[in-house]
């Protein structure tokens, strides 16, 4: 198929865009930077390379992207600004909206002109749609939490929502993805193999993770299979607390996992945006049961020994 990818230039686009590209799909990657600047991206005749920032309506006018538009048949949009990498000021929390709202709405908006709308949209959101309280186990029938994440997820899945009605749509809410060039994961590695690893904040946060190659099955099997449509939680089905997580990874690594990291450290480093850490939610799936979704990595001692191999 002819697919259009926004948001795929970086940590769960660098596993996916291979596959796709295996599985015979061409592609059309949108990003901010140029293409000598994106290593991930293999150097493959069926990448069509557009420069344009997703999140500018004027960039949607250029005759480039409707060409591309108007032959695509599937759509995979991932844009957004990091959401746990820096302090949430008010323009950070407004670079972190945009960038997921606008693009979408641009997205759609492009989407709704077309004679011929793409089949399917896959859209990312994300697990924080739930807000977090420890003492629940959510699933896709959950309504949303209220705080900044889920107001935003909230607002990202209705601006996706409204896409031409002959596209088919999933929404991914993706949980911590796990892999060891990025991510959460990437980020406590060096802290692990220096032996200065252990659990963060209190430990008794909910990890709802996935491994990143069942993502990238998840959203491959959702481009060509018809009956994937409405929202599924991109989750393992095993979510573990802060404690166990760090404790396996300890154990995978050989190294001890006895520092742990207090919460002001973190909140002093990245304000707000600690509560992405710091609060956590246990999240099931139960869509991705019903669509008999086999996982290669259910358990995260697998998930690690698999990244760690
Ligand atoms: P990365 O930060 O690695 O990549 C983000 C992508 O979004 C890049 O391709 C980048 O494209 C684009 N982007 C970044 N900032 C902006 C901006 N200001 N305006 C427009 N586009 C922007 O993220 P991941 O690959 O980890 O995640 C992809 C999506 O999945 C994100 O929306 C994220 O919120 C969501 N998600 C990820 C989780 C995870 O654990 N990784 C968990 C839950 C949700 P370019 O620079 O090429 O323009």
């Amino acid at each position: 198929m002819k697919l259009l990818l926004t948001g795929c230039t970086g940590f769960i686009g660098r596993e996916l865009i291979p596959l796709l590209i295996k599985e015979g799909h061409s592609l059309t990657v949108i990003s901010r930077q140029s293409k000598g600047k994106i290593q991930t991206i293999p150097n493959e005749q069926n990448i069509n390379f557009i420069q344009m920032n997703p999140a500018e309506s004027s960039s949607w006018d250029k005759e480039e992207i409707q060409n591309s538009l108007k032959s695509c048949e599937g759509v995979i949009n991932l844009a957004g600004e990091p959401i746990a990498e820096k302090r949430w000021t008010t323009d950070h929390c407004k670079e972190i909206t945009n960038s997921r709202i606008e693009t979408t709405k641009n997205l759609i908006k492009s989407l709704r002109n077309l004679r011929k709308p793409p089949k399917v949209l896959i859209n990312a959101s994300a697990i924080g749609f739930y807000g977090s309280n420890p003492q629940t186990e959510f699933t896709e029938e959950n309504i949303q939490g209220d705080d900044f994440l889920a107001n935003l997820c909230k607002e990202w899945e209705s601006s996706a929502k409204n896409k031409p009605r002959a596209t088919r749509l999933l929404i991914v809410r993706i949980g911590i993805v796990l892999a060891k060039d990025g991510g959460a994961l990437g980020k406590m590695l060096p802290i692990f193999r220096a032996g200065l690893g252990g659990p963060i904040g209190d430990g008794k946060q909910w990890m709802s993770w996935i491994h990143r190659t069942d993502l990238c099955n998840l959203i491959n099997e959702s481009v060509k299979n018809s009956a994937w449509s409405g929202v599924v939680n991109g989750v393992a089905p095993n979510p573990v607390r802060m404690n166990e997580f760090s404790n396996s990874l300890g154990q995978v690594l050989g190294r001890p996992s006895l520092f742990a990291v207090p919460a002001p450290i973190l909140k002093l480093i990245l304000g707000d945006g600690a509560r992405v850490v710091l609060e956590g939610q246990n999240v099931q799936t139960q869509r991705l049961n019903k669509l008999k979704f086999k996982f290669n990595f259910p358990m995260i001692n697998e998930a690690f020994k698999s990244i760690l191999a």
